[in-house]
Formats: structure tokens, sequence, C-alpha cells
């Protein structure tokens, strides 16, 4: 049998195995990373871009955030709009009085990647932990790597989570049934803030990015093929979703990516066991309409790092045990309000009286964020936190 070689073997460079890492090496925990995509891929991978205020906070206090306080952007605006007109949401005064940082997640991967080097980490790119047993992670094609804990950070696809619900951990899940064609557009951006359009055929986002790259979103039908969606049938649904003839043009350009993304989220019962533990992803997918996941993971690595320090250097594993009770309610949380945007932002599709019904609650649920304060702290306070 192996031995114990380093303190925490983390499986995945993403946002969540990354910023734990960070955490523990600044807690003087030796850790190794696992990570099955080359270091070029990982730093190029466009998802998230919205970070929440505890998000930022966490960063800045363990000296992460260099990059995104100089590169980063201050949201607190965001746009609806629908055939009844057109509205914006100071969420900055509003609630918590709370702001987003928009800053490309593939960015704060490289920036997370590069300080992770720089304080004596080792990440082994192109290394994909095959299974996970006890403290030893089996690696296709190389040897096993064994840890006295093992934290899965490896997404929702990741052998973690497969190691864990094969003990019979529990997921709640749900599938809303939508899904989304994501785009990254080089355009810059066409409006000053989050644009949501709300469309009888189906929702459309505009998410600011860079100063010249912007992410859309269009709601597809189950089972699209991105195939279908030539760069002219692109921007021909979006100007007509987004209303462009009467509220302004948009800024086009070349299409650099376009993925679908199916709408469903889960939650683990609990995130580990034993000496394997989750966060990110592997812990529970969201759906992406209240841009949490990114966010959640950067929350639950935090909170893991602070357990995982106590029970290694003080042999004292309450934490463990309270992380799923310290992390759930906030993930929770978070469930319910990206649940309720994604019912704010899809109806069904169509004009028939089904449909119609839908969309008149929609728009009653639209009226009443335009013109009640009560609504629009609910909004904002859940918009911004985590
Ligand atoms: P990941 O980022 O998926 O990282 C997991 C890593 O593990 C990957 O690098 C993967 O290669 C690696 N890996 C997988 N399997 C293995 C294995 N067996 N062995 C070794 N390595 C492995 N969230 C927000 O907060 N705000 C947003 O604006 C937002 N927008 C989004 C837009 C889109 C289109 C999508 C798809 C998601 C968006 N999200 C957003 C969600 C966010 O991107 C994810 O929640 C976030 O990436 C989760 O981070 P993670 O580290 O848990 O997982």
């Amino acid at each position: 049998m192996a031995t114990a070689q380093v303190g925490v073997v983390i499986l995945g460079a993403g946002p969540a195995g990354l910023v734990l890492g960070n955490l523990l090496l600044e807690r003087g925990i030796d850790c190794v990373i696992l990570e099955r995509r080359s270091r070029a891929a990982v730093e190029g991978r466009a998802r998230a871009g919205f970070l929440a205020a505890h998000s930022v906070r966490v960063l800045t206090e363990h000296g992460l955030a260099a990059g995104l306080m100089a590169r980063g952007k201050t949201h607190t605006t965001c746009l609806f709009r629908s055939d009844r007109g057109e509205f914006t949401l100071d969420y900055g005064k509003l609630g918590q009085g709370e702001a987003h940082t928009v800053y490309p997640q593939q960015e704060l991967v490289r920036d997370l990647v590069a300080e992770y080097l720089r304080r004596g980490g080792e990440i082994r790119f192109g290394a994909e932990a095959a299974a996970v047993t006890e403290g030893t992670v089996r690696v296709r094609g190389g040897a096993d790597v064994t840890g006295r804990y093992v934290a899965g950070c490896d997404g929702h696809r990741g052998t973690g989570r497969a190691a864990l619900t094969a003990r019979g951990v529990r997921t709640a899940r749900r599938d809303h049934g939508v899904s989304w064609l994501a785009v990254l557009a080089a355009a810059p951006p066409s409006l000053e803030a989050v644009g949501y359009a709300l469309h009888e055929r189906g929702f459309a986002g505009h998410m600011a990015r860079t100063a010249t790259v912007t992410r859309y979103y269009l709601q597809c039908p189950r089972g699209t093929d991105p195939a279908d969606w030539s760069e002219d049938r692109i921007w021909d649904e979006l100007v007509t979703r987004m209303r462009a003839a009467e509220f302004g043009p948009l800024r086009e350009g070349a299409v650099l990516e376009k993925t679908v993304v199916d709408l469903r989220s889960d939650v683990l019962a609990v995130p580990g066991a034993g000496r394997l533990w989750l966060a990110g992803d592997a812990a529970g997918l969201i759906s992406p309409s209240a841009a949490k996941g990114a966010n959640l993971a950067v929350l639950q690595a935090e909170s893991l790092a602070r357990a995982l320090e106590a029970a290694l250097a003080q042999d004292d594993r309450t934490g463990l045990a309270r992380y799923a009770a310290d992390c759930l309610p906030r993930v929770w949380r978070a469930h319910e309000f990206s649940h309720w945007m994604s019912g704010l932002l899809h109806g069904p599709v169509g004009a028939d009286d089904e449909a119609r019904y839908t969309r008149e609650l929609q728009y009653a649920r639209l009226e009443s964020l335009r013109t009640s304060r009560a609504h629009q702290d609910f909004f904002a306070e859940n918009y911004t936190g985590i």
C-alpha cells in the first residue's frame, strides 16, 4: 500500500482547486494539484465572469486579487427588456449596496496558477485522476499519488464526485428544462450593464466581459447542435430578442466560441466523508442563471481550507464535520435565487394560451421589480450576495 506523501492531493485546477491550493500553501500545508488538461487549455477556458463581493473579499484577503483589481471592472447595474419596455436596476445602491467585479474566469485561473507556483506549489498538468480510494488517487497512465486527504475539485463530471456518490451519498437535483446557446463574441459590449431580454422567441442575455469581448446567451431547445447556429443566425436572433431596433444596435463581431449549456442544478447531501472532500462544481452544479457557480467554488474552497488545516495541523476533524453545515445553507440560498432568476427569464416559447399565461407572470414579476423597493432590495441582496 502507498504511504502518505502529501497533506492534500487536489483534483482539478479550476477556481475551486486553485483557491484551495493557494490557501493551503499559505497555511504551510503541502499539496499537489492533479489536472487532466494542459496548462494552456486550463488558462484559455472562458466560462464565468461575475465575481460577487464575497469572492473578491476572499481573494483579496489571501493575496490573490492583484489581477482582478488591476483589470476587473466594477458593475453595479443591470437592465431588463421586454415588449413592455426597458428599465435599469441600480443594485449597487440597493440591498447591501454591493457590486460585482467582472473579470473573465480564465484570467482569474491564470492569476491563481501563477501565484500557486510562486508560493512553491506543484501542479501536474495532463494528470487525470482515474479513481480515488481512501487517500490514494490512481492517475491514468501514471503513478498513484497518496495524500492524508484528497480534495475533489474536478468539476461536475469528475472522479471525486463519482467516488462519493458510489458510496451512496444522495443528491437533490433539478433539470430546469431549458438550454442556452452560450456565445463568446469578439465584440465590445453593447450595453453599459448586464442585459436580460425577455422575448416570446426565448430569453437573450448580454454580459460584458472585457472592452473587446462580450458573452451572449440565447435560450434554445434541448438537444440544440451549436453547429446549426451560423454567425449570421446568432446575430439576427440576438438583434431580434434584444430588440435592437427599438433600444439601440448591438456591436457585432466574430463569434469566438459557441456551446450549449443545459440548465441543470444539483447539490450533494454531504460534500465529503473520511479522507475525500469536495468543493465547487464537484459538490454541486448550479444553473448559470444568476452567475453563482464560480462564487460558490471560492466560498467552499475557503471553508474547506480552514477545515483541512485544523484536521492536518491540529488533528481536529470537527471542522471537516462542520464544513457541510457551514456551506450548505449558503449554497441552497444561491440555488433558491438562481431558480428564481430562471423563472424570471424563461417562459415557454410561442404564443399559445399557456405560454401567454406564464409570460404574464413574468411581466408581473418584472413590473414588481421595476416599482417595488422591497422587491428591488431582495433582488440586490441575492444577486450580489453569496
Ligand atoms: P471547473 O472550473 O470545472 O474546474 C474543474 C477542473 O478539474 C478542470 O480544469 C478540469 O479539467 C479538471 N478535471 C476534471 N476531471 C478531472 C480528473 N478526473 N482529473 C484531474 N482533473 C480533472 N459562475 C459564476 O460564478 N459567474 C458566472 O458569470 C458564470 N458564468 C458561466 C458561464 C458558462 C457558459 C458556464 C458553463 C459556467 C458559468 N459559471 C459562472 C459557472 C462556473 O464557471 C463554474 O461553476 C466554475 O468553473 C466551477 O469551478 P470548479 O473549480 O469547481 O470547476
